[in-house]
């Protein structure tokens, strides 16, 4: 069965003690309201990597992810973080074709599944993200662009590869800009993202697939998205930077 997750995007923000300090207030909550199905992810600048990793032992459903990795194994790659680096702090996942990264820093559908494949190779799963812009969504083309996202990011994977992939459909128009999906709106792609995974894999590995939504969830809309049936969680940008917001979030599932 596949999991409930809400994950946080914290982005460059909060320096080293300011990350532990709201992790340290968030885990003891989020360990005692989490439910069986359900995963709770922070994905974290690096430098805070090892100490959420070690705060979080005890937290069996919160684990902690990097927002990015170099598609090299290792070498002379200044300023870069490779897989296995991240995974030698302990983390689990790693967020991979946001948005921004594609925007500000050109990484296409080919790099990313370079990326996706040097996370695999060391055991870390990604948090893929797809979705399409504001201009791509008007001009009504926004499925062909979703599925040409998963077909060059992540379909040289076989079946087995594939279901260590959480997908997160983001649509480019809602991040960080307070324009939210309508339930309608989301639903309609994750089912879409759905019937394109069962296709190329088949149903039970469809099934089986996390589907997240991110851009502009807050604990005003979570109810109404997290209550569709392809909608499988949430990315969570903004709203993971307050304990509170988070918190009431990942309430939500716990009254569904
Ligand atoms: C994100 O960056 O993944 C995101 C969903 O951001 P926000 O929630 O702030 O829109």
């Amino acid at each position: 069965m596949r999991k409930n997750i809400v994950a946080g995007n914290w982005k460059m923000n909060l320096d080293y003690e300011q990350g532990i300090s709201l992790f340290s207030e968030m885990v003891n909550m989020i360990q005692d309201e989490v439910h069986g199905n359900q995963q709770i992810i922070i994905c974290s600048p690096f430098i805070h990597l090892p100490a959420l990793v070690k705060l979080s032992a005890s937290a069996d459903q919160v684990a902690i992810g990097a927002q990015n990795i170099n598609q090299n194994q290792k070498g002379a790659f200044t300023g870069e973080i490779s897989a296995e680096q991240v995974k030698s702090t302990g983390a689990q996942y790693v967020i991979l074709g946001h948005s921004e990264r594609r925007a500000y820093f050109g990484e296409t559908d080919e790099l990313l599944a370079q990326k996706v494949d040097a996370a695999l190779g060391h055991d870390l799963r990604p948090i893929f993200c797809i979705g399409e812009t504001k201009e791509e969504r008007e001009s009504g083309d926004y499925f062909e662009v979703i599925k040409s996202q998963l077909s060059n990011g992540l379909f040289h994977l076989d079946a087995k590869a594939f279901q260590e992939i959480v997908l997160a459909y983001e649509p480019v128009w809602a991040i960080g800009t307070g324009l939210t999906a309508s339930p309608e709106q989301a639903q309609e792609v994750h089912a879409f993202i759905r019937k394109t995974l069962a296709e190329q894999y088949g149903q039970d590995v469809a099934d089986n697939t996390s589907i997240l939504y991110g851009g502009s969830a807050n604990p005003g809309n979570a109810q109404s998205l997290f209550s569709q049936p392809d909608i499988d969680g949430g990315l969570i940008g903004g709203a993971s930077l307050k304990s509170r917001d988070f918190q009431e979030i990942i309430n939500v599932f716990n009254a569904q």
